[in-house]
């Protein structure tokens, strides 16, 4: 099974979830069970045998494939979340939006110092997000061994956000 065949399945959504935007649907990927399956080995390919002492996933889409990713490869889960839905200390990291801001939280435990992490989500457009879910890890005492997508935007350059981290994102738009 190839990207190709991944992405022929992504459903484009105009203007949701507001005017102007083309949202990215892998609810169709997710709902057959072939594809899905498809989509987690083109990560676990990649990083089967690498030294990842944890994987980081970011919600909510990125949770879907990283705890997939993190069975796959025998490698524990970290929930990086939206602020206040964590239940124990957590540090936060606060990023700039189109208008406003948004705020994303892990667990102050959630990483031993030195530890490898692979951070995984979704979909990279901006790469606001993920560029603050690096540094709270970055912040925890881990190092990002290399940012995951599924799906690039590339027309937005969120890679260029994300540097010096490697980026991995096998089906561009
Ligand atoms: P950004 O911080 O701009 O890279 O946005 C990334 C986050 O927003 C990811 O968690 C994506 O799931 C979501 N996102 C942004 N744009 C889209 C889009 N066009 N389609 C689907 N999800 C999107």
């Amino acid at each position: 099974m190839t990207a190709n065949a991944i992405k022929a399945a992504i459903r484009d959504i105009p203007d949701f979830p507001k005017p102007g935007i083309v949202f990215k649907d892998i609810t169709p990927i997710l709902r057959n069970p072939v594809l899905f399956r498809a989509a987690v080995q083109l990560f676990a390919d990649r990083h089967r045998g690498r030294a990842i002492h944890r994987i980081a996933a970011i919600e909510s889409r990125g949770f879907l494939f990283g705890a997939a990713l993190a069975l796959a490869l025998g490698v524990g889960l970290v929930p990086i979340r939206k602020k206040g839905k964590l239940p124990y200390r957590t540090v936060e990291e606060t990023y700039d939006l189109e208008y406003g801001t948004a705020t994303i939280e892990a667990h102050e435990d959630a990483f031993e110092a030195g530890e490898s992490v692979l951070l995984i989500d979704d979909l990279l457009a901006t790469g606001g997000t993920a560029r603050a879910a690096a540094s709270l890890i970055e912040r925890l005492g881990a190092r990002v061994l290399e940012i995951d997508f599924l799906i690039e935007l590339t027309f937005l350059d969120g890679r260029s956000r994300l540097s010096p981290h490697p980026i991995f994102a096998p089906i561009s738009f």
